[in-house]
């Protein structure tokens, strides 16, 4: 009986050691990724002097957007025109285990090799970062805090509410106008709102003690690094980059560009990490979670 009693303390303790390793791997700061260990590091420094909201921001660092095509290639995802968004989701540092595995893998990998840097931010407090970015801006913290701060903005906005507000209230005011050029106002209103997080972005670069010209210097690689830039598509979502260039040049050289030391910081933020699920979240120290 007593033998029983041992064998079953030293099963109990083993499953506690892995159950206590395994939670630690999976929730641990330390055990990040390097690209979510810079990302907090941008953000720590951020909050020193920022203000970002009184809402928790999650970030996910994902496949990317070379996935659409790559999936599109293998067959995989069959719509030229849908996005697959479910693959350029794909967390890029777990081996995936779907349909298709092998292919999808080699396409991730693809993905990272071969990607741009960009990244997204969406209404719901989610900004996403193509892994890729990473590898095209490394050794430029700088660069990639100015990506950063652009979509914090966007998180702060809640784009593209205003922009859509606009186009609905366009159609009120005139319930003829084509669907075409209600689209037209709301690509109008969102090319503003792109102009207002580059200021936007420039500034929290600007408080956070980054030099005075990060935001500009960034904004002319990001362009050189995607190659073309002068195809209508382009310029559609946001101003096209001699514009963005002028406007972010003339914001900075206003006498107003000055750092401003501000008393409603979001810092100290507090931190989640979710190894399996793929995101790293801060919470503003105004709120409670
Ligand atoms: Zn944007």
């Amino acid at each position: 009986m007593k033998k029983y009693i041992k064998l079953a303390s030293i099963l109990f303790f083993i499953f506690i050691v892995f159950y206590s390793v395994n939670r630690y791997r999976n929730y641990s700061l330390s055990l990040m990724p390097k690209e979510y260990k810079l990302v907090k590091k941008i953000f720590d420094k951020f909050s020193l002097n920022n203000d970002l909201g009184n809402r928790p921001v999650s970030i996910i660092i994902r496949a990317g957007e070379d996935m659409h095509y790559l999936m599109v290639d293998t067959g995989i995802c069959k719509d030229k025109k849908n996005i697959c968004f479910y693959f350029e989701n794909l967390d890029p540092f777990k081996k995936y285990r779907g349909y298709r595995s092998r292919d999808v893998n080699y396409a991730i990998k693809q993905s990272y090799l071969h990607g741009h840097a960009n990244a997204s931010a969406s209404p719901t407090g989610t900004i996403l970062i193509n892994r890729s970015t990473f590898r095209v801006l490394e050794g430029k913290e700088n660069f990639i805090a100015a990506a950063i701060a652009h979509e914090m903005f966007h998180i702060i906005q809640f784009a593209p509410f205003e922009a859509s507000f606009k186009a609905l209230k366009a159609w009120q005011d005139n319930p003829n106008k084509t669907d075409e050029s209600i689209n037209e106002v709301f690509l109008n209103e969102k090319q503003i709102i792109e102009a207002e997080a580059d200021l936007g972005g420039a500034l929290i670069l600007l408080q956070a003690d980054y030099p005075k010209d990060t935001f500009i210097k960034a904004m002319e690689y990001f362009y050189k690094q995607s190659g073309i830039i002068h195809t209508k598509g382009q310029s559609k979502r946001h101003p096209d980059y001699i514009t963005r260039i002028n406007l972010i040049r003339a914001f900075m050289n206003d006498e107003s560009f000055h750092k401003k030391k501000i008393r409603d910081k979001s810092s100290p933020l507090t931190w989640r990490y979710n190894r399996r699920e793929n995101w790293l979240k801060f919470y503003p120290n105004q709120i409670t979670n």
